[in-house]
C-alpha cells in the first residue's frame, strides 16, 4: 500500500514538471500575426470589386438563426467546426477570394488560418464581425425582426386606415414563420378588409392581434393575392372568424392542382408553426374587377391579367391612389419564374399598372414604395430575362446556355442566390415550348 502511494506521489510530481498546454489565447495571438484582416469598409468595397468573393459566417447555425447574418448574397454559413469538410463543395477553386467572420473575432481568425493551410490563396478575416456590421446599420438577414410576434415584423401604417406588415425578403423558413410576403389590412367604416390570408393559421392570428390594436371592427373580407401558400394558409384562421374569402376565379383551379404538394412543403418548413393551417377555398371569386362592399372606403379588386401567375390580384384604393399590387410588382427582391409565370403577358399587362398612376405601392414583396421602383425591380428583370432567353433560343441554344445567362447585374437583389439559376432554367423550359 505504502509503495503505491509513493509511486502515485512520484507520478504527480513528475506531471507538475510537464509542459503546460498552449492556451487558446496564445494560439489565437499567433494566428492573428499570420492572417490578413479587412475592415467593414474594405469588405463592402471588395463585394463590389470582386463580386465572386465568398463570405463565410463561421458561427453555428443556432447563432445565425437567433441573431442573423450578413445580408449580402455572397454570404454563406459554414460553422468553424465543419470548415475543413464543407469548404471544398462551397468553394471549389483555391483562387476564389474568401472572407471569414464570426461574432467577436475569436473563431474566424482560426478559420482563416485553416483555409490558408488548406491552400486557399486569397483568404481574409473581417475582424469587426457580425455585431459591428449590424451596429453600422448595414444589410443583415435576420430570422425575425420582432421576437414578440409570429410576424417577421409588425404592421405599420401606410396611410390613414391602411396598414401593412412587410415580410422577410427570403424564402419561407421556420425562423421567419413563413411571413415572407406582405400582409395588409384596410379599416373601413363598418369592417376590416385583409389582403392576404398569410402563410399559416398562427400568422393570421398574429395579424389579427395587429388589427385589434387599431380597431374593434370585425374582419369581414379576406383576399388571396394568388394561390400560393403564403397567401392562403391563414384562410383557416380567418374562416373561423367568419370572414368571407375572396380570390380570382383562376385561384380555385390552381389550388386544386397544387394543394397537396404545397401543404407537404409548408409542413416540412414550418413544422409545429403550421398548426391549424389548411387550404380554405374562396367563398367568392371574380374575373376582371370586384368592388368590396364596405362603407366609407372604395376598395376595388383588379386583375390586370396573367403575369407572375394566372390569378394575380391587385387591390386599388382610388381615394389614396394606393395600390396593393400582389405579386404583379416586386421591390428589392428578385421575382420568381414559376411554372405558371408568363413573362410575355407580364410585359403586355404592365401598362395597366402604369395607367392607374399609383402614388403609393405596397408590392408583393419588399417595402412600401413607388411606381419607378417597382418598375425597376419588376420590369427591369422581366425585360432583361425575356431578351436573354430569346437570344438563347434564336441561337439554337440549350438549357445549359440558359444557365449561363449573365445575371450579375441583379446580384444584390434579395433571393438572387436561391432564384437566379432556377429562373433561367424555368423560363427557358417555358419559352422552348410556348414562345
Ligand atoms: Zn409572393
Amino acid at each position: 500500500m505504502k509503495s503505491y502511494l509513493y509511486a502515485a506521489s512520484l507520478l504527480l510530481s513528475n506531471l507538475s514538471y510537464a509542459q503546460a498546454p498552449v492556451t487558446g489565447e496564445a494560439m489565437l495571438a499567433k494566428v492573428n500575426e499570420q492572417i490578413t484582416n479587412v475592415t467593414a469598409e474594405q469588405l463592402q468595397q471588395q463585394i463590389i470589386d470582386q463580386p465572386d468573393t465568398v463570405i463565410i459566417d463561421v458561427r453555428t447555425q443556432f447563432e445565425v438563426n437567433l441573431l442573423g447574418t450578413l445580408g449580402v448574397y455572397q454570404n454563406i454559413n459554414i460553422p468553424r467546426g465543419w470548415i475543413e469538410f464543407d469548404i471544398a463543395e462551397a468553394v471549389p477553386s483555391l483562387d476564389t477570394p474568401i472572407v471569414v467572420y464570426c461574432g467577436t473575432n475569436v473563431r474566424s481568425p482560426m478559420a482563416a488560418k485553416t483555409l490558408m493551410d488548406m491552400g486557399y490563396t486569397k483568404v481574409s478575416n473581417y475582424a469587426g464581425g457580425y455585431f459591428e456590421w449590424q451596429e453600422m446599420g448595414l444589410d443583415v438577414n435576420v430570422g425575425t425582426l420582432d421576437a414578440t410576434s409570429f410576424l417577421y415584423q409588425r404592421a405599420e401604417k401606410v396611410v390613414d386606415g391602411v396598414y401593412t406588415a412587410i415580410g422577410a425578403l427570403a424564402p419561407s423558413t421556420y425562423q421567419n414563420s413563413g411571413h415572407n410576403n406582405n400582409l395588409s389590412f384596410i379599416v373601413a367604416d363598418d369592417a376590416v378588409v385583409v389582403f392576404n390570408g398569410g402563410g399559416s393559421y398562427l400568422l393570421a392570428k398574429a395579424m389579427h392581434e395587429e388589427i385589434k390594436q387599431v380597431t374593434d371592427l370585425p374582419v369581414k373580407h379576406v383576399i388571396y393575392e394568388n394561390a400560393q401558400g403564403h397567401a392562403v394558409f391563414g384562410g383557416s384562421y380567418w374562416k373561423e372568424q367568419g370572414a368571407e374569402i375572396i380570390a380570382h376565379e383562376n385561384t380555385v383551379e390552381i389550388l386544386h392542382e397544387t394543394e397537396e404538394r404545397m401543404v407537404d412543403r409548408a409542413k416540412r418548413s414550418l413544422r409545429d408553426k403550421f398548426f391549424g393551417s389548411y387550404v380554405v377555398y374562396p367563398d367568392r371569386t371574380f374575373t376582371d374587377e370586384y368592388v368590396v362592399p364596405v362603407k366609407g372606403k372604395q376598395i376595388v379588386l383588379k386583375h390586370f391579367g396573367h403575369a407572375h401567375s394566372p390569378d394575380d390580384m391587385q387591390l386599388w384604393l382610388p381615394e389614396d391612389k394606393l395600390l396593393i399590387s400582389g405579386d404583379f410588382a416586386f421591390n428589392v427582391r428578385m421575382l420568381p419564374v414559376l411554372e405558371h409565370t408568363d413573362m410575355l403577358a407580364w410585359q403586355e399587362n404592365w401598362p395597366q399598372l402604369v395607367e392607374l398612376d399609383p402614388l403609393i405601392i405596397i408590392p408583393g414583396h419588399g417595402g412600401v414604395t413607388d411606381l419607378d421602383t417597382v418598375t425597376h425591380y419588376t420590369m427591369g428583370y422581366v425585360n432583361y430575362m425575356v431578351d436573354e432567353v430569346m437570344a438563347v433560343l434564336d441561337d439554337g441554344g440549350t438549357l445549359t446556355d440558359a444557365y449561363k445567362i449573365d445575371q450579375s447585374a441583379f446580384r444584390q437583389w434579395k433571393t438572387y442566390r436561391e432564384l437566379a439559376l432556377r429562373n433561367a432554367a424555368e423560363l427557358y423550359k417555358i419559352a422552348e415550348f410556348e414562345w
